[in-house]
C-alpha cells in the first residue's frame, strides 16, 4: 500500500485521536495540498483516508461528535480498506486516480462499486463540510452562485431541488450537485454508494457537493427525522471547499 508521506497512516491518526480524545490537531496541511490539486486527485492516492481538516466536534450541534466518529472512523475506514481489498483481488494500481476506476465501474465486481463509491463519496463528504456558519446560506459566492441562479433560476430553488433529491432517496443513498457532461450544475440522487462518475449512472458528471442520506450519518442525533438533518447540512456546507470543486470541473 502507497502511502502519502505528508498524511499520517490510519494507525497513528487512530493513536493521536485516541489520547486526545474528540480533538483532533493534526489536520491540515494534507487537506489544504489536496483541495489545490486537480480534480482528479481530490480522493489521493494508495486508496486510503485522508485526515478530517477538523475535530470530530467541529460540527456540533448539527452532526455530533460521535456520529463523525464512528461515520469516519468506522464506516468509512471499512470502505477505504475493503476498497485495497478488491483492488488487490482484481489487479487495480492504487496508484492511479480512483475517478479511473470509478468511470469503467462496470467492469468491475460489486464490491468494488461499493467500496470504491463508498471511499470516494466520503472522501468528497468531508471536505465540503466545514465549522458552522450563521444561517447557513447562501454562503455559495460568485461564478458558482451566478451558475446556481442559471441553472435552477434562484438558490432557493437550487436548495429546494437538493432537498428533496436527499428526502425522497428510498433508503440508502446520496443527494448530489454535480457539473454534468454539458458543463451545467444540476442535482441528482444515486442509491448506496454510486455516484455520478460512475458510467452506470444515470445523471454523470462530476459532483461538487454532496449529502449522505444513510441512516450512519444521522441516526445517533436525528434517529428517524431525515428531513431535519438535511436542512442543517446547510449551516455546515464550506462553500469555499463546494467553489473550488466547481472552478477546477469547469476550467
Ligand atoms: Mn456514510
Amino acid at each position: 500500500m502507497k502511502t502519502n508521506p505528508s498524511n499520517p497512516s490510519r494507525r497513528e491518526f487512530l493513536a493521536t485521536t485516541t489520547k486526545t480524545g474528540l480533538t483532533v490537531g493534526l489536520l491540515g496541511t494534507a487537506f489544504s495540498d489536496l483541495l489545490a490539486q486537480p480534480l482528479q486527485q481530490v480522493v489521493g492516492t494508495g486508496f486510503t483516508q485522508t485526515p478530517l481538516p477538523y475535530a470530530y466536534t467541529a460540527l456540533e450541534p448539527h452532526i455530533d461528535a460521535r456520529t463523525m466518529e464512528i461515520h469516519y472512523s468506522k464506516h468509512a475506514a471499512a470502505y477505504a480498506s475493503n476498497l485495497r481489498d478488491a483492488a488487490k483481488e482484481e489487479g487495480v494500481d492504487t496508484a492511479q486516480p480512483l475517478e479511473q476506476v470509478l468511470g469503467s465501474i462496470s467492469k468491475y465486481s460489486a464490491k468494488m462499486r461499493n467500496n470504491g463509491g463508498g471511499h470516494y463519496n466520503h472522501e468528497l463528504f468531508w471536505s465540503i463540510l466545514g465549522a458552522p456558519t450563521e444561517g447557513g446560506l447562501p454562503a455559495a459566492e460568485g461564478a458558482l452562485l451566478k451558475s446556481l441562479k442559471t441553472s435552477f433560476g434562484s438558490y432557493e430553488a437550487f436548495v429546494s431541488q437538493f432537498e428533496t433529491a436527499a428526502k425522497t432517496r428510498f433508503g440508502s443513498g446520496w443527494a448530489w450537485l454535480l457539473v454534468d457532461v454539458s458543463g451545467k450544475l444540476v442535482v441528482s440522487s444515486t442509491p448506496n454508494q454510486d455516484n455520478p462518475l460512475m458510467d452506470i449512472a444515470e445523471v454523470k458528471g462530476t459532483p461538487i457537493l454532496g449529502l449522505d442520506v444513510w441512516e450512519h450519518a444521522y441516526y445517533l442525533h436525528y434517529q428517524n427525522r431525515r428531513p431535519d438533518y438535511v436542512t442543517a447540512f446547510w449551516k455546515v456546507v464550506n462553500w469555499k471547499a463546494v467553489a473550488d470543486r466547481f472552478a477546477a470541473a469547469t476550467t
